[in-house]
């Protein structure tokens, strides 16, 4: 009878490391998998978001006001974000801030659209006046010495912060071409965001020189309403595309030969927003994201034409990484405690054998 207790015991004391070594084994794989579901669940299942993105360039004191109003009154009633690119210097003369002194009318207006939060004031270079050295087209930056270009864009950014009390944190360069020193300029002037063309620097989306690169992805002042639906379309169903969508365009573009606001122009417009809330794909957003508006999947909770200010898909990419790390870290702990168990095993058989 003591011997068997004696065994026991010794049976006991050999078995219960395994137990416990076996179930957190299963509480690891358990956690891992759950974790990992939970990230996918983020990223594979849901959705993606896809944002449209207007962005009105040549927005100055000596711009066409009645287009710039009518296409502004289009934004505001289909409730639709708009990026104003303001150009802070665009005359020769008078020297002091030009925003202020030149067109009280301009000022007055666009005071008054500080607080419509549809609209985000960007910067659109400083004088828009063609000055970089380029045989390769335009361009207000593109070979200017580094001190140039940040002493300009400085000068442009406190312009417009002084007329208006907003400090724009998105640059967009004229004639769409600027070089590695605008980025860092920019980058250095605060700036989070960059727009410009594709062939500026080879970049659809991204970072360069610690700023994001977004790009124009269609002009409307050169296309037929079936033709931005035709490229909208292609954008949003091509699952390879990047998830923003750039729309530009001028008050210019809304000018009719006579010198009149272009109605068909401005209600071209109009139909095309009307496109984009009919699909029920899309968010409308600013540059900097301050505002989404929309139907698409980030509003889904909500119905066609509220806002959500703020609403952005950061968290949802934060909690998939979370999920791929606690992946990875299960795998390797799991792995780890397999051999442990492996070796402990065969050590017991060979005891045994011995
Ligand atoms: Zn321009």
């Amino acid at each position: 009878m003591p011997q068997d207790k004696s065994n026991g015991i010794r049976r006991d004391t050999r078995v219960r490391p395994k137990i416990i070594l076996v179930c957190s084994l299963v509480l690891i794989l358990l956690f891992s998998i759950l974790f990992s579901c939970a990230g996918s669940g983020a990223t594979g299942n849901a959705p993606t978001n896809k944002y449209v993105i207007f962005r009105e360039d040549d927005v100055a004191p000596n711009a066409d006001f009645a287009e710039l109003q009518a296409v502004n009154n289009v934004h505001i009633d289909k409730n639709v974000p708009l990026t104003l690119g303001i150009i802070p210097r665009p005359y020769l003369t008078p020297s002091g801030n030009q925003l202020i002194e030149v067109n009280h009318t301009f000022l007055n207006y666009m005071r008054s659209l500080t607080s419509n939060h549809l609209f985000q004031f960007a910067q659109h270079g400083y004088t828009h006046l063609d000055l970089g050295p380029s045989l390769s087209g335009p361009s207000e930056f593109y070979g200017r010495p580094y001190a140039a270009q940040y002493n300009a864009i400085k000068q442009g950014r406190d312009d417009i912060t002084q007329a208006f009390g907003v400090t724009p944190t998105s640059f967009l360069p004229p004639f769409d071409k600027s070089d590695n020193n605008t980025l860092k300029a920019a980058k250095a002037l605060g700036f989070t965001e960059y727009c410009t063309a594709f062939a500026d620097f080879n970049v659809n989306q991204g970072y360069r020189e610690g700023i994001k690169i977004d790009t124009i992805s269609i002009e409307l002042g050169n296309n037929s309403l079936q033709s931005m639906e035709s490229a909208t379309a292609q954008w949003l169903n091509d699952p390879n595309s990047v998830n923003t969508f750039i729309v530009l365009y001028h008050p210019s573009d809304f000018r009719a030969p006579d010198g009149t606001v272009n109605a068909a122009e401005v209600k071209l417009l109009g139909d095309y927003i009307d496109y984009l809330q009919g699909t029920g794909r899309v968010q409308f957003t600013t540059l900097d994201h301050s505002v989404t508006t929309g139907n698409g999947p980030v509003g889904s909770t909500s119905s066609e034409g509220t806002t959500a200010v703020g609403t952005t898909d950061v968290p949802d990419v934060g909690f998939a990484n979370a999920g791929a790390v606690f992946a990875v870290l299960g795998a390797i702990i799991v792995f780890s405690l397999a051999s442990v168990l492996t070796i402990r095993l065969r050590k017991n058989k060979n005891r045994r054998n011995r």
